[in-house]
């Protein structure tokens, strides 16, 4: 049965494949061979998603047969030899499906586990916001496309396939690692662009409307100008799915500030009792300074400067602070949006959790670069309201007396379903966050 399913796989990969080369583009084909790569690396495509691509197959070939023997039909040609030919086709996806789906699918891709489940909700759903996205821009939205006309649908599926893959390593034990190197990249990625852009290959820009990408602003900007949403509303669809973990997967100028943080490799200090009341301070003025500098007409330069001032010292907090204390100072202490988010995050359901058979041994709090998990933190159960569910403590915890929690879902579902968002997120982001 084994064997049979690979050669189905191989034979139903190359035949889609040829009907998007004759039909479409070498774009839309590359993606229809993913199925026969997994036979050779068997964990580049989860196995729900292989059954996807094996139904989705079959309907393709269905579609395609009715439409060519309504076309023999039309014009008076023999029609039964094609239909056999075509409905064999379908047969060949119908019966891979049928045995993905049983013993020997399993004996080959694994179980059908909530990893595996995971990883195929992340390729859909980041298919799927791609594909409405760029629906809905005027614009090519995704770099690839730019350079290579009509090569979107291979783009949205190596992204899927990107995101797909970075999920299951997020719910591995190497998760804290992985997290920092994406989020890096993330913001590598970010700032990459908006050099080149800058530099005059106008590609690399989005809009081409230049902005500081200082996190200040997303709250300042808007108040000063009375327009220019867009960050606004990014940051709150990010809460609403991922409560405040913009401030640990999604921030281009975060991930600086986690970076330097891991530079010093000891325990991350504990930050002073006054910092809570610094960072309060300063998100007041971030929402009063804006509001006068507007009431007073002061010319945008000069609201520039002092955002680029700013923005300056928040990397010299990151370069003499976070990188001597190992804590994340400039994003638990500077920067206002990300007391925004910890505050808005109380109020929507994700938490992590500490479980009563907690023993305080703090080897969790060794992992937290937030300054969410001090001394106090522990005997109260619960983490600081500086935690950004980075979750780089659970694996700390030999035990899992810490994780996450969702609206009465176990530790370990509530686990996936915020790697799956958080995940999607991320790819997404990857894929069009340009200025
Ligand atoms: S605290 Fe500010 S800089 Fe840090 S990750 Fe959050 S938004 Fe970004
Ligand atoms: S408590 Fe855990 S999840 Fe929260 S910030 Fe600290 S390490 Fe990250």
């Amino acid at each position: 049965m084994i064997a049979l399913l690979r050669v189905l796989m191989a034979l139903c990969s190359l035949t889609t494949a040829a009907h998007f080369l004759r039909f479409g583009t070498l774009w839309d084909a590359v993606p229809c061979v993913l199925p026969m790569t997994a036979l050779a690396w068997p964990r580049i495509l989860p196995r729900p998603l292989l059954c996807m691509a094996a139904l989705g197959g079959a309907l393709l070939w269905v579609d395609h047969a009715a439409n060519l023997v309504q076309w023999r039909l039309s014009l008076g040609q023999p029609w039964v030899r094609l239909a056999a030919i075509l409905g064999s086709v379908c047969v060949a996806h119908l019966t891979a499906l049928a045995l993905l789906a049983g013993q020997a699918g399993r004996r080959l891709f694994g179980d059908l586990d909530g990893v595996a489940w995971s990883k195929t909700a992340i390729f859909v759903l980041v298919s799927a916001t791609l594909v409405l996205a760029g629906a809905t821009t005027k614009i090519p939205l995704l770099m690839g496309e730019r350079f290579f006309p009509d090569s979107g649908s291979f783009w949205i599926v190596a992204f899927a396939l990107y995101g797909a893959a970075i999920g299951g390593l997020l719910l591995g034990n190497r998760a804290d690692r992985v997290r920092g190197r994406i989020w890096t990249l993330f913001s590598a990625v970010f700032f990459g662009q908006l050099a080149l852009g800058l530099a005059g290959w106008s590609a690399f820009l989005m809009t081409g409307k230049l902005h500081l990408p200082v996190p200040a602003l997303i709250l300042a900007g808007p108040i000063y100008r009375g327009e220019g949403f867009f960050m606004l509303t990014l940051l709150a669809v990010s809460l609403a799915l991922v409560g405040p973990a913009w401030c640990s997967h999604l921030c281009y100028i975060g991930a600086w500030d986690d970076r330097l943080a891991r530079w010093d490799f000891g325990r991350p200090k504990t930050l002073p009792a006054w910092a809570p009341r610094l960072r309060m301070a300063i998100l007041v003025a971030t929402i009063l300074t804006p509001l006068v500098l507007r009431a007073m007409h002061i010319p945008w330069i000069w609201a520039l400067g002092l955002a680029a001032a700013f923005g300056l010292a928040g990397v010299g907090i990151m370069l003499l602070w976070s990188r001597r204390t190992g804590t994340m100072t400039h994003c638990t202490t500077w920067c206002p949006v990300g007391l925004v988010n910890n505050l808005l995050g109380r109020i929507l359901p994700w938490r992590i959790r500490i479980d009563a058979g907690c023993t305080r041994c703090g080897a969790c709090a060794a992992a937290c670069r937030y300054n969410a998990l001090t001394r106090a933190d522990l005997d109260r159960n619960r983490p600081g309201l500086t935690c950004s569910l980075c979750g780089d403590c659970l694996p700390r915890c030999l035990h899992a007396h810490i994780g996450y929690a969702f609206a009465g879902l176990d530790p370990q579902r509530s686990r996936q379903l915020f790697v799956v968002l958080v995940t999607t997120l991320h790819a997404v982001f990857l894929a069009v966050a340009r200025i």
